[in-house]
């Protein structure tokens, strides 16, 4: 089966070409056999193929990368989000309330939630989603979390330090201990990566470090949530250990952008977050100018950003962080194939995956100039249709 997607307005393929990131292709057609990009070209040359679809001058992009998730929890926090908007703190002691309602919410409970965030993320435009656990902090809830997660995604990230449970205060040492030690041996089966918090209410640096390591040493690959709150040394943990990913990095000293820039680690940056938790937004500009890789990735959760939607995060990037629409475009799908390591995903390209979105809109700038307005009028996963169309 060949589908050739034609008549496309502007076409997004991140394969950059001279000055432009995002390799923009005017009257273009993608030809798709076997699940994936086999030809990528001027409409007029396109060929032959037995499934003409008609794009009649929408734009299409890559499909959305969110390389990071908490999307396996139980409960809500509209209470405190509430709270919040009418002044009071975000704290990261915060994700002990979710902790308390994932670890008394039924596997099956649980797993039906994680579908339907699944379900409301792609029809926004997301084909690859990372998924954390962290909302278990003890042996069994943990492994059911990454266990839950690698039904839909190869991209899970045991996250057993995200913080300290109620039960360990004051011992946070000894919860260390297990997590590199049983919830790690534990959980590394269904996990890709390892990841920690490393930030003051959370991990601290050497904490960090242990947990890090051990993953690595269990063949995880390693990823940091630091600088969400302060300036620390988590991003020079991140970069020291070869993070793919360090994410969060609100509060970046000149030292830490310095070495970004100098390392292969991207910085994830989620919007989502700075949005529902009133801080100041990074200013992704200046980060850029000074060579910095950055992904765009929603961060949902049920504490510091609720929203699943990647077209959300690029309005605000743009609006809000100073980016161009190319730029935060790139971030949400080369950017975060990046903060995954991944090079079959996040560009139309010959052999990559056949994700993509056909906006409802005749220019990707749209995602930004119409915040709010639903955009997609399809999109393809693995080459197959997976939202609207009529076919
Ligand atoms: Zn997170």
């Amino acid at each position: 089966m060949k589908t050739l997607i034609t008549n496309i307005g502007e076409l997004t393929t991140n394969v950059v070409s001279g000055d432009d990131l995002c390799g923009t292709l005017r009257d273009a057609a993608v030809l798709i056999e076997g699940g994936q990009i086999a030809w990528v070209g001027q409409a007029s040359y396109a060929p032959s193929a037995n499934n003409i679809v008609d794009a009649d001058g929408r734009a299409v992009i890559p499909g959305f990368v969110d390389s990071h998730s908490h999307i396996v929890f139980g409960g809500d926090r509209a209470a405190e989000f509430e709270a919040r908007m009418a002044g009071e703190k975000y704290a990261a002691g915060g994700i002990r309330s979710t902790v308390a309602a994932t670890r008394g919410a039924s596997e099956d409970e649980l797993r039906a939630r994680m579908r339907g965030f699944i379900d409301e993320m792609l029809a926004q435009g997301t084909t690859t989603v990372e998924i954390k656990s962290g909302y278990g902090l003890n042996i069994d809830t943990e492994e059911r979390l990454v266990r839950l997660a690698a039904e839909v995604t190869p991209e899970v990230t045991f996250l057993g330090a995200h913080v300290v449970p109620a039960e360990y205060a004051d011992r946070a040492d000894e919860y260390v201990d297990l997590v590199v030690g049983p919830m790690l041996d534990a959980c590394a089966a269904h996990s890709k990566w390892i990841d920690v918090f490393c930030e003051s209410g959370a991990f601290t640096v050497a904490q960090s470090r242990r947990v890090l390591e051990a993953g690595i040493a269990s063949g995880l690959m390693p990823r940091v949530h630091a600088s969400q709150l302060r300036p620390g040394d988590g991003v020079q943990l991140a970069i020291d250990v070869g993070a793919a990913s360090i994410d969060h990095g609100t509060y970046l000293t000149d030292a830490d952008v310095a070495a970004l820039a100098a390392s292969d680690t991207v910085l994830t940056l989620l919007p989502g977050v700075e949005f529902s938790t009133r801080q100041p937004y990074p200013n992704a500009r200046k980060l850029i100018d000074a060579g910095v890789t950055v992904a765009l990735a929603c961060d949902t959760n049920p504490g510091s950003s609720f929203t699943s939607s990647m077209p959300f995060c690029i309005a605000v990037a743009v609006r809000d962080m100073g980016m161009t629409p190319g730029e935060a475009v790139w971030a949400a799908t080369a950017g975060g194939a990046q903060a995954l390591r991944r090079t079959d995903i996040g560009a139309i390209a010959p052999r990559m995956r056949a994700d993509l979105v056909v906006l409802d809109a005749p220019t990707r700038v749209h995602l930004a100039y119409r915040p709010g307005v639903p955009l997609v009028d399809s999109v393809w996963k693995d080459g197959v249709r997976v939202i609207g169309g009529q076919s």
